[in-house]
């Protein structure tokens, strides 16, 4: 009889791998030092009947079919599309991702097509063939008022550094439109919510005869012996005991009020661009079956970044610089893991040190623990 394995975290990283090692007839003990499933992903219906994100709001969003359909067999998913306004200093409200309807709010202009927001931007963009950072890429697409505006205060609010110190990739996530497409993820063709939420859906990926969970029990290097192998969400700088330096992330602290009276609006996140603390907050009523009770109270949830120090340790966004130095540690802690690859595998956000959405992790799960089946076949 082989020995079991053991999966560290029950969020998306680990519920993938222990749901597809079950179904090949592997015996899975999963645990998590928080006392719920679902991992940043945790949502749960708060005392005015609506229900919220625990770690912020958390939409599916991808390009990957394959990754909807198989999630897709863990729930109801309805369709969805997210919407964002950003909140100018005159009190305005602006789509987001800059769009046509933007460009025209922030420089008092009237444009009708695509071509004429395409020549206003070639027009105030500061060519650069090869950008360094995220200000010189932004610059070189949208020119500095606009990248001043949006772009600016969000991103030192969000990570403590500014533009010129922030990798592209980070700010690359928001597409830049020219027409009058106003919803977040339009590049991503599949946009959908789970309908009873996603701590529902980790249930039904933890519901299987071969996986046990316990909560609120943390990774002990003893624990290995008990194991024939080993897939790790934990962080990977406090598996290894910081012996090469500390791996930061920036974490989230939540203010929440309620409000009665609210008044119906057509996107669910409002960004902030001013210098404040705040980068945005969410109306979760306005998504999907987020009204579970209705109490005629809705639920408003603000987001302060700071250090994850400073924040119990709870570990959100890997930072990204422009010259990549905590990548560069990471990458001595991946060294390490080689050496103990024939029984313990990183996997997650936080084991594998990347700036991860849901359907990324969820495809490189599928794969992972694919790989790892077909190894021991
Ligand atoms: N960003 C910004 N202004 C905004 C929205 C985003 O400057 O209004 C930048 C910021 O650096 C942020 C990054 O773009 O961290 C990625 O934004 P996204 O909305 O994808 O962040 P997430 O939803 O993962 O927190």
């Amino acid at each position: 009889m082989t020995k079991p394995v053991l999966i560290v975290g029950a969020g998306f990283s680990g519920a993938v791998h222990a749901r597809l090692l079950a179904e090949a007839g592997y015996h899975i003990d999963v645990i998590d030092v928080r006392p719920h499933i679902g991992g940043n992903a945790y949502d749960h219906v708060d005392a005015n009947g609506i229900r919220v994100h625990a770690y912020g709001p958390h939409l599916f969003h991808t390009k990957n079919r394959q990754v909807a359909a198989w999630l897709r067999g863990f729930g109801d998913f309805v369709d969805y599309t997210h919407k964002v306004r950003a909140l100018l200093p005159s009190g305005d409200l602006a789509p987001l991702p800059i769009n046509l309807d933007t460009v025209n709010l922030v420089f008092g202009t009237a444009y009708t097509t695509a071509e004429q927001v395409a020549t206003h931007l070639a027009r105030v963009a500061v060519p650069n063939p090869a950008p360094a950072n995220a200000a010189e890429y932004l610059y070189a697409q949208i020119g500095r008022e606009l990248t001043d505006l949006f772009f600016r205060p969000y991103t030192k609010k969000m990570w403590q550094f500014d533009l010129e110190d922030m990798a592209s990739s980070v700010v690359k996530r928001i597409p830049l439109r020219t027409d009058r497409t106003d919803t977040y993820f339009a590049d991503d063709e599949l946009q959908m919510m789970p309908r009873e939420g996603y701590t529902a859906v980790f249930a039904r990926l933890f519901d299987h005869p071969g996986i046990s969970v316990t909560l609120q029990t943390g990774f002990d290097h003893s624990m290995l012996g008990d194991y024939s192998f080993c897939f790790n969400a934990m962080p990977i700088d406090a598996y290894f005991d910081y012996a090469e330096g500390e791996l930061p992330y920036r974490s989230i602290r939540f203010h929440t009020r309620t409000i009665t009276d609210a008044p119906p609006q057509d996107w669910s996140v409002t960004n902030y661009t001013d210098t404040g603390n705040l980068t945005r907050e969410t109306r979760w009523d306005c998504l999907p079956h987020h009204i579970v009770t209705e109490t005629g109270r809705r639920t408003i949830t603000a987001e302060e970044p700071c250090d994850y120090r400073d924040n119990n340790r709870e570990r959100y966004y890997p930072v990204k610089t422009a010259d990549n130095r905590f990548q560069g540690i990471y990458a001595k802690y991946q060294k390490l893991s080689d050496e103990l690859s024939s029984k313990l595998a990183f996997i997650g956000r936080c084991g594998t040190y990347q700036y991860l959405d849901m359907d990324q992790v969820i495809n490189q799960s599928l794969a992972s623990a694919r790989r790892w089946l077909a190894s021991r076949s």
